[in-house]
């Protein structure tokens, strides 16, 4: 058996390395390193991918936010509605804006924006909505999309975790991404469809916006050397784009692999009352980013020491949600408490998930978890 890691990110190069290796030797051989036809190119496939109209790359997920957020206009003291229970990425582009930051609750059964919560924390200064499709699994964007048309409000979807995952609802079905004003997301190397350095993305279906978000993400420019906005730099370059485009095209493998190893997980589970595994939501596929479980009644710190002894790495995403990190005080102080979050935050545990898991290190995780539950 292979050593078990979190994310096997070399053995699924070893499976794809002469495509890689020679589209990046290709790209060095055309010195085209920023801009250059991967890019060109990446946009237009996952484009044709995704089912999405405007696929604008930039340099991380993080920028693809500030830029979506950037170019829906929202100004100094508008509030921005997010979950608390997410990367932090999510909140803190909202600070840097100058924006403020609204901690919603999450569902506790899906761990996306809990609807209602949002819609008890609008106020005249709420500009946006920022549902995050939570470890591979789409928000219920049905309800999101008809809160934002009764309060006029934007809305971002941050889809650095669940590229490729379709959400059916009232418009059919839709790539995550395709459904509010803009989607965003991150090509970080563990992510679902990954580059070998940073990348992200930014996505939408309308065409004034696609403009602005291009222009914002190249300085603000709108023709060379003249700035009518104030942008930032923040390109996605060739090399990465070739990455991107040899793993696009097994994305839809890479998904299966992920899902057939998140059942082997839920099928070995089922019995144990301690172990709740992932619930998946009527309106969303999973494309199991994380596998990511909740426990009943079992010490966490010494479930996590048990697997590390047999050699299992798992992780906690995230232990301290956003409303309870120090930096982000000046916006939960005085607010009602999140218990959902907080709670959520104490019992997830995520285990061992890729594209490249063997039986044999599932049967081993499985079996030495239920070892530590029976003891
Ligand atoms: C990874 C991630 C981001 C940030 O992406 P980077 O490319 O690392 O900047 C944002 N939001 C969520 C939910 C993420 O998981």
């Amino acid at each position: 058996m292979k050593p078990i890691q979190l994310v096997d990110l070399r053995t699924q190069y070893l499976d794809i390395k002469q495509d890689v290796d020679k589209a990046i030797l290709d790209v060095l051989d055309s010195t085209s390193f920023i801009g250059g036809e991967n890019v060109q190119a990446l946009s237009l496939e996952l484009q044709a991918y995704l089912g999405i109209r405007h696929v604008i790359p930039c340099a991380n997920g993080t920028d693809a936010l500030q830029i979506a957020l950037m170019a829906v206009g929202c100004k100094p003291g508008d509030e921005i509605l997010t979950p608390s229970f997410t990367y932090i990425a999510t909140c803190e582009v909202i600070a840097l804006l100058g924006l403020k930051p609204v901690f919603v609750e999450v569902d506790p059964d899906f761990f996306t924006i809990d609807i209602d919560d949002a819609r008890s924390k609008i106020t005249s200064k709420t500009k946006a909505i920022v549902p995050v499709h939570l470890y591979g699994q789409c928000a219920n964007m049905d309800q999101v999309m008809s809160l934002s048309k009764e309060f006029d409000l934007k809305v971002i979807e941050d889809t650095a975790q669940a590229i490729g995952s379709k959400h059916t609802g009232e418009d059919g079905v839709k790539s995550a991404g395709g459904i509010g004003d803009i989607g965003t997301t991150s090509f970080f190397p563990s992510k679902n469809l990954g580059c070998y350095g940073d990348g992200g993305a930014i996505f939408t279906n309308n065409d004034e916006l696609a403009v602005s978000l291009k222009r914002i993400a190249n300085h603000g420019q709108t023709k060379r050397y003249y700035h009518d906005y104030i942008g930032v730099n923040s390109r996605l370059d060739n090399i990465q784009a070739a990455v991107l485009r040899i793993k696009l095209k097994r994305l839809n493998t890479y998904a299966k692999n992920r899902q057939e190893a998140a059942n082997f997980y839920n099928d070995a589970f089922a019995s144990f009352t301690q172990i709740e595994t992932p619930k998946i939501s009527p309106w969303s596929t999973h494309v199991y980013h994380q596998y990511t479980m909740k426990l009943n009644d079992i010490d966490r710190n010494q479930l996590q020491e048990y697997l590390s002894s047999a050699a299992i790495p798992s992780n906690i995403y995230y232990p301290v949600p956003a409303h309870r990190q120090k930096g982000y005080q000046e916006f939960f102080a005085g607010k009602a408490e999140l218990s959902i979050t907080d709670d959520l935050s104490a019992r997830v545990l995520s285990l061992p998930i890729h594209t490249e898991m063997e039986q044999a290190q599932l049967k081993h995780i499985t079996s030495t978890l239920i070892e530590f539950i029976e003891k």
